[in-house]
């Protein structure tokens, strides 16, 4: 087509590993940038083809779609009470066991530390959330927060009876809340949550006093 257009013209075709590094494309590239940030032509100066609209992109249309059903989705979990289990599950899949016992070896911790964190990080622990799944306690909820079962998430995060010790030793300060899933995976807030764990001694009948 462009011989036919323009006979003197003289073509050379290369293969190119990729397209990445070779001038023109580069050059390309950056046309295609600034015309997808809205720097393009004016209409009248566009090849016939392209004066009209555009049809709009499938691709761009779906991913838009997904994006806000992902949003909405986010924000019916963050309203059900389910939110807890979706915490725990998340903080096992961000993080494997592998990673966990590493670092809890460097940080030097006792194995009723290490126990504590584990039991933490899996639920299985003697908070009435879990006693009463087992059988037991004869309720699942907070020994302070009528209608609230006790979970670790209520105990660590939520529960107003543990306000002072949560400010005090489990926040950092002046820096924002950390979510559950970063307290039980991030190796910094490990001693912090031992601490909190000791000085609300909500589990010394288990853990006994910090020694
Ligand atoms: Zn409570």
């Amino acid at each position: 087509m462009v011989k036919k257009a323009r006979p003197s013209i003289q073509l050379r075709g290369h293969w190119t590993p990729g397209h990445s590094g070779i001038t023109g494309n580069e050059l390309g590239d950056d046309e295609a940038k600034r015309a997808a940030a809205g720097y393009s032509s004016a209409r009248h100066k566009l090849p016939k083809a392209f004066q009209k609209q555009l049809p709009h992109s499938v691709s761009a249309r779906k991913q838009a779609y997904r994006k806000r059903t992902e949003e909405i989705a986010a924000q019916i979990w963050s309203a059900s009470p389910r939110i807890d289990r979706l915490a725990m599950r998340d903080l096992r899949m961000r993080r494997p066991a592998r990673f966990f016992h590493k670092h809890t070896i460097k940080l030097n911790l006792t194995r009723r530390q290490h126990n504590m964190l584990v039991q933490l990080r899996t639920g299985h622990i003697g908070l009435n959330g879990h006693l009463f799944k087992i059988g037991k306690a004869l309720t699942a909820e907070c020994l302070h927060c009528e209608g609230e079962t006790e979970t670790v998430a209520h105990f660590l995060m939520r529960c107003p009876a543990y306000e002072r010790e949560r400010r005090q030793f489990l926040q950092r300060r002046g820096r924002r809340p950390e979510t559950i899933a970063e307290l039980l995976t991030t190796p910094e807030a490990f001693k912090r949550v031992i601490r909190y764990v000791d000085v609300t001694k909500r589990l010394s009948a288990i853990f006994g006093d910090e020694t």
